[in-house]
């Protein structure tokens, strides 16, 4: 272990591991990502995220279904509120 993981803690079950090693997500979201959350909470995630894309039909080549995903993503990791209904 290197001194980098001093400190650091996953942001949704608060473990201080295994961190993901790369980032998973494209883009900046895949950084935040791999910074804020283990490689545990990461494949609990894979696993809710097959079943959503199954329980909706969801389509993840469709924009739409995809920022749509992105955001359960966020919610399920403790990344972002869980957004109120208008
Ligand atoms: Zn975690």
């Amino acid at each position: 272990m290197s001194d980098s993981n001093a400190g650091w803690a996953c942001r949704r079950c608060a473990n201080a591991g295994p961190r993901l090693e790369w980032a998973p997500w494209p883009g900046t979201r895949g950084k935040v990502l791999q910074e804020a959350v283990c490689a545990r909470c990461w494949d609990e995630w894979l696993g809710m995220q097959t079943k959503i894309i199954n329980e909706y039909r969801l389509n993840v080549l469709d924009p739409g279904h995809s920022k749509a995903l992105a955001e359960q993503m966020e919610v399920f990791l403790g990344l972002r509120a869980p957004e109120s209904p208008a």
